[in-house]
């Protein structure tokens, strides 16, 4: 694997947008000036992080590749039959992804596939149509980004997406294409992180993604307001540690390029979540008895996106079917 590109991308613009905050000075101008300033320098900063904005590129043999920036991890399948995506992240990075995808290969991007239907993962969408690409994604993923939904968990609501960055193609179980000399399976795993993940193998390149089944070195989020269980995320995991062998490449919806081993550390560790906090459970505790105790206090290097209380309130949730 070769990996090329700014891996620093992130800290780097965060430090520039800290670096270009405005800085008052309202006793030597009129407050009207200070407005207009700083609605200036925001314009920049908002300008800089566009362009400053940059992939990470690893390059997986036969001509599939990784971009990982912020959002979901992207997969990219270039050769004679065109260019074949999974995943495109958020809208207003489209130009970027498309310049990094011109890069590998100049061909039509034709398909775009989304491992389900988080905007870190289709948002790009309509950008990508716009490209030419037809978006393809389980049933479930049109379902849901056609019409709001409401997330108790994170207590907001999750508006529907415009018609245009809608999968136009839609399958209920497993999709394959024959592209680029790849047999490619997108397999449906039901009610994991969402209720219309799809898995994608790469049989003859044998390299996996797992979209956001599979967070790699940090406690998963389970969209269970989006149909998605703790149960369903490990029989995910299962699904593709049978696909996989010990050499098989793995994409994982976030975090670092990943072997099998890896993911079966994943799904080991959200199995022994979910079996810790069910021993509570049994035992007759709620939600803030639980809490209280920290049943995951030695997993505390996991803690990222997801910290330990919103683990424990996931599984918790998964098994019980309440909030608190
Ligand atoms: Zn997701």
């Amino acid at each position: 694997m070769k990996v090329s590109g700014p891996i620093l991308a992130l800290s780097f613009a965060v430090v520039l947008a800290a670096c270009s905050e405005p800085t008052a000075q309202v006793s030597k101008t009129d407050a009207k000036d200070v407005v207009k300033e700083v609605a200036a320098k925001t314009k920049t900063a908002a300008a800089s992080e566009k362009t400053q904005y940059a992939l990470t590129k690893s390059d997986l043999g036969q001509g599939v590749y990784m971009l990982a920036g912020q959002g979901g991890n992207i997969g990219v399948s270039a050769g004679a039959d065109g260019i074949f995506v999974i995943d495109d992240q958020f809208a207003r990075f489209i130009p970027t992804i498309l310049n990094e995808i011109k890069a590998i290969s100049d061909g039509p991007i034709k398909f775009v596939i989304n491992t389900h239907y988080h905007g870190d993962h289709s948002g790009g969408n309509a950008g990508m149509r716009e490209a030419g690409a037809t978006i393809i994604a389980h049933d479930n993923v049109r379902a849901r980004m056609s019409t709001s939904n409401e997330n108790k968990f994170w207590g907001r609501t999750v508006e529907a997406t415009a018609p245009e960055a809608w999968p136009a193609l839609t399958f209920s179980e497993n999709m394959t294409f024959h592209f680029n000399g790849q047999t490619v399976e997108a397999v449906h795993v039901p009610n994991a992180h969402t209720d219309g993940d799809a898995i994608i193998y790469f049989r003859e390149a044998d390299i996996l993604h797992m979209g956001d089944n599979f967070f790699n070195g940090m406690f998963p989020y389970v969209d269970i307001d989006g149909g998605g269980s703790v149960d369903g995320m490990i029989a995910a995991l299962d699904r593709g540690l049978a696909l996989a062998g010990e050499k098989t490449q793995i994409i994982p919806g976030h975090g670092p390029m990943s072997s099998k081993a890896d993911m079966k550390a994943a799904r080991d560790m959200l199995a022994d979540v979910q079996a810790r906090v069910k021993k509570h459970i049994d035992s007759g505790k709620k939600l803030d008895a639980i809490l209280a105790e920290n049943p995951l206090e030695d997993y505390a290097q996991y803690a990222a996106f997801i910290n330990q209380e919103n683990m424990i309130k996931i599984a918790y949730r998964s098994l019980t079917g309440q909030l608190e």
